[in-house]
Order: C-alpha cells, then sequence, then structure tokens
C-alpha cells in the first residue's frame, strides 16, 4: 500500500502545490442508470467551476468518449492499452470539446482485457498503477479530479476502478427496482476496502431520471432517503430530454444546452460535490 492511505486527501481537489487528485468512480452494475451521463455531465459542470478534470472511460462501449465528441475513428491509444501496459496513462490522453476536461477513451478492445489479463498477479492494480504514475510524471497538466465510467458490471474493470478510486460515485435511477443490486454493490465496496484499498468509501448516491409528477419517483427518493440517508445528494437529476439528446450531437448537455433543467442539475451537483469534499477535508484535518 502507498503514503496515500495514511494521508488520503494529500493532493486533493483544492490543495495547493499538490499533486494526486480526487479519483471518483462511477458504479452501478445495472446499465443504463445514468453511470455516463453523470460522468460527461458532472465532469464538464466540474471544469466549468474551474477544476481540471480527466475521465477515464473504462466501458468497451465507449459511450463516454461518444458523448464528449471523441469519435472512434479518432481514439487511437486507448484505455486499454493503458491497462495492458503498452502505453502510459499521459499518452493516450485526449483533448476533448470542454476547455478543462480531457479524456481517456475507449472501444471495444476493452472487452477482451479481462481475459488477457486474469493471470497476473497485478490485474486489479493496473489502473491505480497508471493514475500513480501519471500524478508524478511532471509532465503536463496536473488533473485535480478523476472520474472513471464503468462499465454494467462488478467486472474486473469495476474492480480496476474500485481499486483506484478514492470513492465511489452511485447513480441510481428512480425506478422500481432502484435497490435491488445496490447491496451486492455494497458487499462489493466492503470486499474491497478489506483487502485491496482501505480508503474506499462511497462518496454518495445521485438519484437520476427524477420525475416529481410520478409517485413512484417520490417514493423510490423516500425509500432510498431512507436507507442511505445522507449519503443520498440532495441534488436529483431529473429525467430531462435534452440529456438524452446531447450525445448524438457529441456533446455534454452543458454545451448542448446550459439553461435546461439537467445541466443546471448537474451544475448544482458539482457544487454539492465539492462541498462534500471540503467538509471530509476539514473534518480530517
Ligand atoms: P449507464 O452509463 O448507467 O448505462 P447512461 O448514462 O448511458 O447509463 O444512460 C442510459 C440512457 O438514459 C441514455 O440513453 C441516456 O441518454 C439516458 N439518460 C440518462 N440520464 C437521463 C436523464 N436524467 N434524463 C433523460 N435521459 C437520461
Ligand atoms: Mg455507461
Amino acid at each position: 500500500m502507498t503514503d496515500q492511505n495514511s494521508a488520503p486527501f494529500s493532493g486533493s481537489a483544492t490543495g495547493r502545490g499538490s499533486v494526486r487528485p480526487r479519483v471518483l468512480a462511477l458504479a452501478n452494475q445495472k446499465g443504463g442508470v445514468g453511470k455516463t451521463t453523470t460522468a460527461i455531465n458532472l465532469g464538464t459542470a466540474l471544469a466549468a467551476i474551474g477544476e481540471k478534470v480527466l475521465v477515464v472511460d473504462l466501458d468497451p462501449q465507449g459511450n463516454a468518449s461518444t458523448g464528449l465528441g471523441v469519435e472512434a475513428r479518432e481514439r487511437k491509444l486507448i484505455s486499454y492499452d493503458v491497462l495492458m501496459g503498452d502505453v502510459t496513462m499521459r499518452e493516450s490522453i485526449v483533448t476533448t470539446c470542454v476547455p478543462g476536461l480531457n479524456l481517456v477513451p475507449a472501444t471495444q478492445d476493452l472487452a477482451s482485457f479481462e481475459l488477457q489479463i486474469s493471470g497476473e498477479k497485478d490485474r486489479n492494480f493496473r489502473l491505480r498503477n497508471a493514475l500513480e504514475v501519471l500524478a508524478r510524471d511532471g509532465q503536463g497538466p496536473q488533473f485535480t479530479y478523476v472520474l472513471v465510467d464503468c462499465p454494467p458490471s462488478l467486472s474486473l474493470l469495476t474492480l480496476n476502478a474500485m481499486v483506484a478510486a478514492d470513492a465511489i460515485l452511485v447513480p441510481l435511477q428512480c425506478e422500481f427496482f432502484a435497490l435491488e443490486g445496490l447491496s451486492q454493490l455494497r458487499s462489493t465496496v466492503m470486499q474491497v476496502r478489506a483487502a485491496l484499498n482501505p480508503r474506499l468509501d462511497i462518496q454518495g448516491v445521485v438519484l437520476t431520471m427524477f420525475d416529481s409528477r410520478n409517485k413512484l419517483s417520490v417514493q423510490v427518493e423516500k425509500d432510498v432517503r431512507e436507507v442511505f440517508g445522507a449519503k443520498v445528494y440532495e441534488t436529483m437529476i431529473p429525467r430531462n430530454v435534452r440529456l438524452s439528446e446531447a450525445p448524438s450531437y457529441g456533446k455534454p448537455a452543458l454545451l448542448y444546452d446550459l439553461k435546461c433543467a439537467g445541466s443546471q442539475a448537474y451544475l448544482r451537483l458539482a457544487s454539492e460535490i465539492i462541498r462534500r469534499e471540503q467538509a471530509l477535508r476539514a473534518a480530517v484535518a
């Protein structure tokens, strides 16, 4: 283990002269709950308020790459190459349409990572090691936030994200089965914390696709807040068609329509996350 465990917030987002970014993994083994939409738009919102953001696309579907305007043919060096140890993370980083937000893109090659690497001793640590090299190379922009967009599974890719992360952020869709599967996610987090990454925590749960006119949405909100208490962000992301349209233009919703309810919600979420991070820092100081 590294010195990061004894000084979890050294080099955190707003620390001066610091290097290590806060690494947040967007994780939920369910598909279609808003992980990628959150990676793209929360990343953009954090960049808009002055953070230096890196999105790492760790889903073979590559939706975060597409949604940030990096088309498949532009994805030369990808997260798969980084995990395989063929290139450094620095070499794989590309700019996006968002100032202050860079990307490590993904392609479907990533799907074969698990098979190729399952016999290797350091298979769970590939992302973490790559991020540590990035933080220390002194060669380019240093990031204050890294958002890792996970695939919809608790696979080796998600495990790599959890081992590399300071905390996970769980997007939860306001639907009937919202809580189903969360106990499995929680127990995976516990296991990772016990065996591989003692600093891992659930930073928060963000309710997505919320519809205040829908009784079910309201009931789900109530249930989730009962179970997770203060872990649930006050900010909820509304169901908003602009959020789902934006990726087809290769843009985050914040660039496609800044005023729409979805973009505004992601700006509020970014502020809330930064406030929460500052409170955590104050608590350990
Ligand atoms: P995941 O990454 O968890 O699989 P996505 O972020 O890709 O989920 O979202 C699944 C689908 O729902 C996408 O088509 C996306 O555009 C849409 N979507 C996500 N969040 C919202 C929202 N708040 N309102 C409307 N559509 C949304
Ligand atoms: Mg996704």
